[in-house]
């Protein structure tokens, strides 16, 4: 598995997007997301309308997709902060893992999402499931973490989108080992002195029953006791394919905004 001169993986189908910056981009970083989603392609069709991207998508079969050159921005991080260093889409190569995140567990002992199964393993962390990644997609994410550090020394670290966008993201916090088992491949290289980070001013926290006072304004019937039971989470997820937002089932800023919250 290697990259050429302009940025492509000579193992990857190409899906070329008009979502991407058209000037030279030099990557510090690889962040890692996981699509909460179903098939790659699904989660191809979700970020093409909402115009993100990333410059990988990877299925769970370790089937990879590149729809931007690694030598362009791809729209992925969103606001987000790298060791004092804001935007993290100018100076990161992203990868998105076909993988749902958070799942239910029945009392069968079987996952769903979304009211589907979950195609892999789930597995449980910090007293929630998720969907585990599949032995293909890990052995993937070695050889491109690998072809991406034998192509750009200037990658010094593996993250997850969770460790630049903290107060937006949870993806993949329960993968976090993983993402720096493969960051190994940029190990021993110089890293950016940390430069203090400037005081952000830190939203109000969201109180369960105000998010569920906004679902009802915009026409579901929760009940409002502060829990988020699967209801509330359903509606959530409803209200975030209705508005064209990612479905993860969190409130984040962009469904947050969406609420009038
Ligand atoms: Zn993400």
């Amino acid at each position: 598995m290697w990259i050429d001169d302009e940025g492509w993986l000579d193992q990857a189908v190409r899906v070329p997007t008009p979502h991407c910056g058209g000037t030279e981009m030099t990557p510090v970083i690889v962040v890692n997301h996981w699509t909460a989603g179903f098939s790659a392609a699904s989660s191809l069709r979700a970020l093409e309308v909402q115009g993100l991207s990333a410059h990988f998508v990877v299925d769970r079969d370790g089937g990879v997709y590149q729809a931007v050159p690694c030598t362009r921005r791809a729209f992925h991080a969103g606001t987000s902060s790298w060791r004092g260093r804001d935007g993290c889409n100018g100076f990161s190569v992203g990868i998105e893992w076909a993988n749902l995140g958070p799942v239910e567990r029945g009392s069968d002992g079987r996952c769903t999402a979304y009211g589907e199964p979950v195609p892999g393993r789930c597995f449980e962390h910090n007293g929630r499931w998720w969907e585990a990644l599949t032995d293909a997609q890990i052995a993937v994410g070695h050889k491109l973490h690998q072809a991406l550090a034998a192509r750009f020394p200037s990658i010094v670290e593996a993250v997850d989108h969770a460790t630049v966008a903290p107060a937006r993201k949870i993806d993949m916090i329960p993968h976090q080992a993983q993402v720096a088992d493969w960051g190994r491949a940029f190990a021993g290289r110089e890293q950016a002195p940390a430069t203090p980070r400037p005081a952000t001013k830190e939203r109000e926290p969201l109180h369960v029953r105000a998010i569920q006072e906004a679902l009802n304004r915009a026409g579901y019937h929760l009940v409002v006791d502060g829990i988020i039971g699967s209801k509330t989470l359903a509606a959530i997820i409803d209200f975030q394919r209705r508005h064209r937002l990612l479905p993860v089932g969190v409130v984040n800023d962009e469904t947050r905004a969406a609420l009038g919250l």
